[in-house]
């Protein structure tokens, strides 16, 4: 264990945790930043970003994290490969276990885990994805890649609703795979899927196989009460199943919802702990966009900033 006591400590490197380091290092705060188990978190998985403001030509996922990270190293951020194994908020300096060995100190943390998008796990699906052909968990960053075409969406949760409608205003026909015959989405959601025109609902339908080899080219999929395998001639695939926050190391420090999502105070980056705050995907399970987790990175380092100034620590 090191005795030195850092200021602010990051943990996680995707927009959230980058932004907050650059917002940190500026203020003279000399963050370490813990890159975690995915560096560059979710958009290292996306290709083409296009709905980031700065980059009227779009940019690629990976290539934008390198400038985010190439922007928090400007300001001399000390960036570190490895894992937050456990942490202890007990007391006033806050520890943090990295790769179950060592253990840091600081004054204040600054946590943007963010969170994995859940996918069905068939192979084609997986391979797909990774080849940037099509396969998406994300319809509010990929769909316009697909406007005018049919394409489908598995899962019947708020966010499957309104990515369906999202996908229904730039794509010619939606198809809604539900694997019950009834969806959790909220009433309100559903009558909006119902009302679309170009949403069809498949009711007690499961994903057999995502089909293509290098791009999307239909998706089989079997009727559970028949039995009956159809193709759906669709040219995106797009997983909505639900996301998990990755928090898991939080729990019985900081308050969070039944999903795991943390909780901080109205119209802040405070967590319930003093000197820990909370920003992008960890926190928040409803815009989950990178400008929205760059924002609240921004948040958090001028909460920590504030805080460390307030109690004599910077
Ligand atoms: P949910 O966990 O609510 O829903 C997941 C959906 O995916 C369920 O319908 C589930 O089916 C389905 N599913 C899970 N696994 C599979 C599988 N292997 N194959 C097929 N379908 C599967 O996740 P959401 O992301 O939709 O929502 C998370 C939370 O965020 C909710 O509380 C939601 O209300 C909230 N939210 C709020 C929004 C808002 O307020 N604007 C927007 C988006 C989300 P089944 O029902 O059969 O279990």
């Amino acid at each position: 264990m090191s005795d030195k006591i850092h200021k602010c400590l990051i943990i996680g490197s995707g927009p959230a945790g980058y932004t907050a380091a650059i917002y940190a290092a500026r203020a003279e705060l000399k963050p370490i930043m813990i890159e975690g188990m995915q560096p560059g978190g979710q958009l290292m998985d996306t290709t083409d970003v296009e709905n980031y403001p700065g980059y009227p030509e779009g940019v690629n996922g990976p290539q934008m994290m390198m400038n985010f990270r190439a922007q928090a190293e400007r300001f001399e951020t000390d960036i570190r490969t490895g894992y937050v194994t456990k942490v202890d908020f007990s007391g006033p300096v806050h520890k943090v276990w990295v790769d179950e060995k060592e253990e840091l100190q600081a004054h204040s943390i600054i946590i943007s885990t963010g969170a994995t998008a859940k996918w069905l796990g068939l192979e084609s699906e997986l391979r797909i994805r990774d080849l940037g052909g099509g396969v998406s968990a994300c319809a509010v960053c990929d769909g316009f890649f697909y406007r005018g075409q049919d394409v489908a969406i598995v899962g019947a949760g708020d966010t499957a609703a309104e990515e369906a409608l999202y996908l229904s205003k730039v794509c010619k026909n939606v198809k809604m795979i539900v694997r019950r015959d009834e969806m959790r989405a909220s009433k309100i959601m559903q009558q909006r899927v119902f009302d679309a025109g170009n949403i069809e609902v498949l009711w007690n339908t499961d994903t057999v196989e995502v089909l293509g080899d290098q791009v999307v080219e239909g998706v089989k999929v079997v009727n559970s009460k028949t039995n009956e395998e159809s193709v759906l001639d669709v040219t995106g695939f797009f997983v909505a199943i639900g996301h998990k926050p990755n928090t898991g190391i939080f729990k019985g420090w900081l308050d969070m919802d039944d999903t795991g999502y943390l909780k901080h105070k109205p119209d802040s980056s405070h967590s319930n702990i003093e000197g820990v705050f909370i920003s992008g995907d960890a926190g928040d399970k409803v815009y989950r966009q990178a400008v929205t987790a760059a924002g609240t990175g921004c948040m958090a380092a001028l909460d920590a900033e504030r805080y460390l100034g307030e109690n004599g620590l910077h």
